[in-house]
């Protein structure tokens, strides 16, 4: 028996190479993007190149062939330079074809998987509608059957790479009945005429693209429906419980940005003579600030771990989420305090990771709801 808090020389390799793509390639776009709302294409491409697309999947199926801890690993550098950017990747390299990878045909895998892992196609996944982000099982898009394949109608909200997307998954009702069993996921090809894709303005997360889409009559052809026929909500949850644990990473790169920052700061600050770190209200934030991290640093990982065992449960990826995610609030908030004035100001990150936080607190699921997710658990119905 052996419990090892460490990481192999593989998983530092990861670490130090995605370290050195952000310092040397990634950061410098940063600002831009952020600036101008856009997320650069050809990132894709590179991290396609480098085999960043696809970590976590095997090898025989075109990936690299590495652990989940190593796609946490990857998430976790990315968030530490910009969320935007993680959060672009994630909603590609999972959301957008865990899915495909685990369920499609292989004539699927074939012209979506391959081609998104090489950066050749960007993914997105469509699950959100304006009356069921929280209440996944009211979603009203509906399927219907036409002659060849499926006429789609309805709406989807904050739909992550949407705008710049070769395809989304668009989960889509094939049924009346309210029921989870009736909830399909359907391979969506952009430009498609009945999708039309409005570009939403954000106060986080400002370099990933996201969108309002309306879906008016549009065609999908059978050989888009995923999992061999109808039904894959299995899969839905499935896929965002593994992306729970993967999108706590995110947030842990994000934590440890900004108590970074805010530890050089309070090293450099001087007021009245004194380091601002030396004020023991100050040292003392850090010391909370770092405890968090370490806490939350080791629960990702754990929940990382049960991803490569294969024993995950989603009230352990609840509990991960919401620990992680609302640790890279409170530590961006402590940040922005210890800076003062200058964590309100544009020059200094900590403010721009606070804003960015906010996005794990309500995406893939809210705290409120992994509360709920946990509390039925324990034998409760809130
Ligand atoms: C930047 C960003 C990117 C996103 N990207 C994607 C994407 O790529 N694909 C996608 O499908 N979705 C995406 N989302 C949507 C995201 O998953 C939803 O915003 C989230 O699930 C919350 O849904 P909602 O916004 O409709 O909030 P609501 O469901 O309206 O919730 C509002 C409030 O009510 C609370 N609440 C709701 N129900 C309950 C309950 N039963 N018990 C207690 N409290 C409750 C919530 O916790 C919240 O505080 C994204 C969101 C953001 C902000």
């Amino acid at each position: 028996m052996s419990l090892n808090f460490s990481f192999s020389s593989e998983h530092e390799l990861v670490r130090d190479s995605v370290r050195r793509l952000c310092r040397d390639e990634l950061a410098p776009l940063v600002n831009e993007a952020e600036e101008t709302e856009t997320f650069p294409r050809h990132v894709f491409k590179r991290w396609g190149e480098l085999g960043l697309l696809g970590v976590r999947y095997p090898e025989a199926d075109g990936g690299s062939g590495l652990d989940k801890v190593s796609d946490c690993i990857v998430r976790e550098e990315l968030s530490y330079m910009s969320q935007a950017f993680a959060s672009s990747w994630s909603a590609h390299t999972h959301l957008g074809i865990w899915p495909i990878w685990k369920v499609g045909t292989p004539a699927q895998r074939e012209r979506f998987f391959v081609p998104a892992l090489a950066g050749d196609k960007i993914a997105g996944f469509g699950l959100s509608e304006p009356d069921g982000g929280s209440n996944v099982r009211a979603l009203k898009t509906r399927a219907e059957r036409v002659p060849g394949g499926w006429k789609l109608n309805g709406s989807k909200l904050y739909i992550t790479n949407a705008p710049i997307a070769d395809f989304l998954l668009v989960a889509a009702r094939t049924q009346s009945e309210l029921t989870p069993e009736a909830i399909s996921l359907f391979i969506v090809e952009l430009p498609n005429k009945g999708f039309e894709i409005h570009k939403l303005r954000k106060e986080g997360i400002r370099a990933s693209e996201t969108a309002l889409i309306h879906i008016g009559d549009a065609f999908v052809p059978d050989d888009c429906l995923l999992g061999h026929g109808e039904g894959t909500y299995p899969v839905i949850l499935a896929s965002l419980s593994e992306n729970r644990v993967g999108v706590s990473a995110n947030a842990l790169g994000m934590a440890r940005a900004a108590f970074d920052a805010a530890n050089a700061y309070a090293k450099d600050r001087i007021v009245a003579n004194k380091r601002i770190g030396d004020y023991q209200a100050i040292a003392h934030k850090l010391a909370d600030m770092s405890a968090q991290i370490e806490a939350a640093r080791w629960l990702v990982y754990y929940g990382a771990w049960r991803v490569d065992q294969g024993t995950l449960d989603a009230a352990t990826a609840s509990r991960v989420k919401l620990v992680a995610s609302e640790t890279a609030l409170a530590v961006s908030e402590q940040a922005i305090r210890i800076f003062g004035g200058a964590g309100i100001m544009r020059e200094y990150p900590v403010g721009r990771i606070h804003r960015d936080a906010f996005v794990y607190v309500i995406g893939e699921g809210t705290s409120e709801v992994q509360r709920n997710i946990i509390a039925r658990s324990l034998g409760f119905k809130p």
